[in-house]
């Protein structure tokens, strides 16, 4: 259970940003995750008076606010349209759409999850995480550290990739064994495997494919990364999908480029 000592609703991100300094704090995305497992926060830090709920399209890229749901992320037409329903696909197997108006975009970055489908589809992407006091941050660098006490306030993804994100879960709803996403830029495709069961990771590329090469950079991105065991799949099961998915979802980008 989440015991809350403080709560504030700040007006302004200075505000929050002084707030969040303070020992015990913490910013309340859609507490989601926060609520699990027994926390108490002294100051808890509702961002929802800062208008941070937005997807906005700024031609070369998308600006995407911190409090935007995951429910936003899968139905937004923009969004879904640039990126070939990526962001349908990637968000549609979290819990159910009740959760998913609640999660929100900031929560599941700033949270770097292990078995995050948000990480995987985003280090995929080129795209940059904003914090209110370090300012633009690249994701693959904000994803590799850990809970600095700022504000994320929004996230840029560039237009210049397509991408393909697939995983494999025992039960629907569930965690996932493995996420994987590809994609292709003007640089050639780049892999990212997640749910390893640790935190997603660049496997492979950039490199030039064709469609008689695509199941050797499959496998040189499977081999890439390490996996562990566990109730959702052991280390050698989840290599085995890794190479798998990550194949069919790179010669789905060649064909559909050949349409
Ligand atoms: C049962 C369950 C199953 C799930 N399954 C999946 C799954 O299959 N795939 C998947 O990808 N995800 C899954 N998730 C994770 C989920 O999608 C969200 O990522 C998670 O709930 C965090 O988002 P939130 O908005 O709820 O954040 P919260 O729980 O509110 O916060 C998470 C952390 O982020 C911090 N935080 C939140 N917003 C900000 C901000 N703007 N600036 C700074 N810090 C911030 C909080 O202080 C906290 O430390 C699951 C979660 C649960 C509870």
């Amino acid at each position: 259970m989440l015991h809350i000592l403080n709560y504030e609703r700040p007006q302004t991100l200075e505000e929050a940003y002084q707030l969040r300094q303070k020992k015990g704090s913490a910013v309340l995305g859609g507490t989601g995750w926060l609520r699990l497992g027994e926390h108490t926060l002294r100051t808890a830090i509702d961002l929802s008076g800062l208008g941070l709920r937005y997807i906005k399209d700024e031609g070369d890229s998308f600006l995407l606010g911190a409090y935007t749901t995951l429910r936003d992320l899968e139905t937004s037409a923009p969004l879904n349209e640039a990126f070939g329903g990526a962001f349908a696909d990637a968000v549609g197997s979290i819990v159910g759409i009740q959760f998913r108006n609640c999660a929100t975009l900031g929560g599941s970055l700033y949270g770097r999850f292990g078995f995050s489908d948000v990480l995987t589809l985003l280090l995929a992407l080129d795209c940059e995480v904003h914090l209110y006091k370090e300012g633009w941050v690249p994701v693959e660098t904000f994803a590799a550290r850990n809970g600095e006490p700022d504000i994320l306030t929004e996230l840029r993804i560039y237009k210049n990739r397509r991408v393909k994100v697939l995983s494999q879960r025992l039960n629907a709803n569930d965690f996932p064994s493995v996420t994987i996403a590809v994609s292709k830029g003007e640089d050639g495709f780049r892999s990212v495997i997640g749910a390893r069961p640790c935190r997603a990771k660049i496997a492979a590329g950039p490199e030039k494919l064709t469609l008689s090469t695509a199941p050797d950079f499959a496998k040189k991105a499977a081999d890439a990364v390490s996996y562990g065991n566990g109730m959702r799949g052991s280390a050698p099961y989840r290599r085995q999908l890794a190479e798998v998915l990550t194949r069919r979802a790179a010669l789905s980008l060649l064909q559909k480029e050949a349409e």
